[in-house]
Order: C-alpha cells, then structure tokens, then sequence
C-alpha cells in the first residue's frame, strides 16, 4: 500500500467514521521507534560469523556425525544451542531452548535417523499462547542428496537463514514483545521436510497458536546466475488457497472470489508493507506461489497443517552454488561455499524478518469472524467479533485487480462493524485488521473461510 500522511489519514479517519466519535479512535499508524531501534541493531559482522561457523562444521548433512565435537549435523546443532543459551544469559534468561526430535525413513533417508530441530523460544509479555515462528535449515547437501560425508558448506542453504534467525533472536531478545516468538533452526529439510514437521508436531505439543511463520531459505545472495546483481529485493512467496481448504470451501470461494487472499498472502503484503516503512532500500517482490516453481521448503508442513506461512528468498538465485559438489569445471567454481554470501544484504533480510517478528508480535491477533454483506444494496457492511484490549479497527478495500489493501477507515476498538456508504460490494476486495493502543496493527484478514488465520 501507499502510505499516507498522518494529517490525511487523520481526516480519512473523522471522514470514515460510522459509529464512533472522532475522538475515540486512536491516531492510526504512528511510526514506531522500537520497530527501527531493531532494523538500526542486526549486524552483518555477527551474521559473518555465525556462517563462517556454521561453515566450518564441513557437513550439516542430516545423516552426517552426530557424535564429533567438530564435524556434521550433530555439532552444528550443540553449537546452535550454546548460541541460543548465551543470547539468553545476556538477557536475564528470556529465551527457552528445546530440542525437539523425531525419528524418520524415508527414500532420502534409507536408514531410521533422529532429526532434531533446535528452538528458543522468547515468552510474550501479555498473549503467550499466540506465537510467531521464524524457520530456517541446518541441514546441507551436495548433488548427491544422500552424500552424508562430503563436505557441504551450505553457506547460502541455508547457513543464512539460520544466521537470519539467530540474528533475529539476539536483537529482539533485548524487546519485551507481547506475543511469543520461537526461533527454530530446522534440520532434515534436504531429505523430505522432516524437520517443519517436527517443530509443526512440537507446537500442537505446547499448545501455541501460531499465528504465521516466516521461513528463511537462501537468503544471502545478491548475484544471480541470470547476470543480475540486486541488493535491494527479496522475494517473499505466499500460497493462494489455504492447503486445507475443503472442497466446500472451494465452491464457495471460485465463485465469490479469494483465492488471492490466504492468511499466507496477506502475511506477505503486511511484510511489504514494513519493509516499505522500515528497511531503507529493501523492497518485497511479492510472489504469489507457494514456492519457486516445483520445489519446497519447510513453510509446506506449516500450511498442510492450516498454519499460514510464507518463504523468504533472495531475488536471484544461482544454482551453480545449491546442492553442488564443490569443484571447478569449465572455470566455474561451483558449490555452496562463502564467499558467494552478500553480508550487507543478509542484513537487510535480517532486518525485515525482525521487524516483522515484532510488528506481528506487538499487534492485536489478527480479527476472526470477518464477515461482508450488502447484495443488491449500495453499501457494503464489514463485520467482526469482538476482541477484548483492541483499539481500533482498520477495515481496508482494493480491487480486485490490486495488490495490495489500497484505501481504509478506522474505528474505534468497541466497534464491530462498519458500513461503507456507497462502496458496492460486487467491486472490491474488502479485509480488516486489529490495531493496538500504541498503533501496532495486525496483518489484514480477508472474510470468511478464504481469509481466516
Ligand atoms: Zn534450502
């Protein structure tokens, strides 16, 4: 969306107003100086190093050693851990760590083997049971996906999306955030997905509500193999259609429209939405798939259990470094191997996953029971369920040919619905979302089954 100055979005919102005095409705969208404190704190030099450690394990491969202090997945996975433990020491024990685990076979993992995800997670103030995830793999490969020995440096796959995540787990363990936050290095991902799975069963386990996760996958690449050299994109891909929608669902939906507005989705445009904001020079490329084109990541557990997720990826991949054994041949090096990591891009990645961890976490849970109505009528009525310690309420609308959320009102938190006089309803996309007393709002929830978190 295009934002809007204070002084118009205020008359937007006294012109807006269907049943609540002007003054009741807090001013919407103040910038928040926490949320750019936290851009301004993640550091290239720390994501440098976790790599260049996480590197020197040789192999992550998810069959390798798992009892060398040195060497394979089992290592990574202690040193992760002994991170995570003394990010928490340096801030007086805020983050939990777990080690969930589960043991797999499958055709790329002939023989039974544990695959354990390592996960810290950091309590929310004042809603701990709602929970926002970010994911990334430790586990890495060569050509051969059941090569547990070679080395397999996986810097890029995904070294960097650990190092985002661990990143992101020491800048906001120094912020009180209302929601709780898990940061989850992942493993098993190269040989079927095994570890989103665990972490998917582990949160069922625990009881969290997860509101969405961002999975982080090849993150830390700026030039890619089609020549191009961008710094300031990242892509971020969204299912369209909610994996668990039942065929019901589905008829309703291909006939009143949706299929473009998954909670997934509208992840995703909130993500665009603060990386607009806050992160100077870093711009959303938002794709509408679940993933590149025939290949997965460890967002598909989440959403085959009805969790919306999305995958964060740079914007120009280059294949000659993913899944290569490392050599040289016709003068090109290939393998996943450090030097091929853009730092300073890593960081605004960094810087984006964290922002959005803590608008997300700082904001209302997003709005249920969205409902529109208004057929046959002029106006178009938006309606909700009541949530207690919301401020306000912002109901959004597009078209449908849009984007993203193009024009709102704003309503005071007591409100449950708003009528749009003269918005017909055959015309637009309509959504809300929760805003908190200090301005966080929620990502924009689409009505009815199509849209609901
Ligand atoms: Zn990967």
């Amino acid at each position: 969306m295009n934002l809007i100055r204070p002084s118009l979005l205020l008359l937007l919102s006294i012109a807006g107003l269907a049943r609540a005095a002007p003054d009741a409705a807090p001013a919407p969208f103040p910038d928040q100086p926490a949320l750019r404190e936290i851009a301004a704190a993640v550091s290239a030099d720390e994501l440098r190093g976790t790599i260049t450690h996480l590197v020197g394990f040789g192999t992550r491969h998810t069959a390798s050693d798992t009892a060398s202090p040195t060497r394979g997945i089992g290592a990574a996975r202690r040193w992760v851990q002994s991170r995570f433990a003394a990010i928490s020491r340096d801030c007086g024990g805020c983050l939990q760590v777990a080690t969930p685990s589960q043991t797999f076979t499958g055709p790329r993992l002939p023989q039974p083997t544990e695959v354990m995800d390592i996960v810290a997670v950091q309590r929310g103030t004042t809603d701990p049971q709602r929970v926002i995830v970010i994911t990334g793999h430790l586990d890495s490969r060569v050509g051969d996906v059941m090569d547990a020995t070679s080395d397999a440096p996986g810097a890029n796959d995904d070294a960097s999306g650990v190092a985002a995540l661990m990143e992101a787990a020491r800048v906001l363990s120094k912020h009180k955030l209302r929601a709780t936050v898990v940061y989850a290095a992942l493993s098993g991902e190269e040989q079927g997905l095994y570890g989103g799975k665990v972490l998917v069963d582990h949160a069922k386990v625990e009881g969290w509500q997860v509101q969405a996760d961002l999975n982080n996958d090849i993150v830390g690449n700026s030039r890619g193999q089609d020549g191009v050299h961008d710094n300031g994109t990242v892509r971020v891909f969204s299912e369209g259609t909610k994996a668990v929608e039942t065929p019901a669902q589905a008829g309703k939906r291909r006939y009143n429209g949706g299929e473009l507005d998954s909670p997934s989705r509208n992840v995703a445009r909130f993500i665009a939405t603060l990386s607009e904001r806050y992160v100077t020079n870093l711009r959303v490329q938002m794709v509408y798939r679940t993933d590149r084109y025939g290949r997965g990541g460890d967002q598909v557990p989440f959403l085959d259990a009805g969790i919306p997720a999305v995958r964060v990826t740079e914007a120009h991949e280059d294949y000659t470094r993913q899944h290569q054994a490392l050599r040289t041949e016709g003068g090109i090096a290939y393998g996943d191997t450090i030097d091929g990591v853009d730092f300073p891009y890593l960081a605004q990645v960094t810087r984006l996953n964290a922002v959005t961890l803590a608008a997300m976490a700082n904001a209302p849970q997003p709005p249920k029971g969205v409902s529109i109505s208004g057929a046959v009528t002029p106006d178009t009525t938006v309606q909700w369920q009541a949530q207690p310690g919301v401020a306000g309420w912002r109901v959004w609308w597009r078209e449908t040919t849009a984007p993203q959320w193009q024009h709102s009102r704003h309503v005071a938190g007591d409100a449950t619905q708003l009528v749009l006089k003269n918005v017909v309803i055959d015309d637009w996309f309509f959504g809300v979302s929760a805003v908190s007393a200090d301005g966080y709002e929620s990502p924009v929830v689409f009505p009815g089954d199509p849209g609901s978190f």
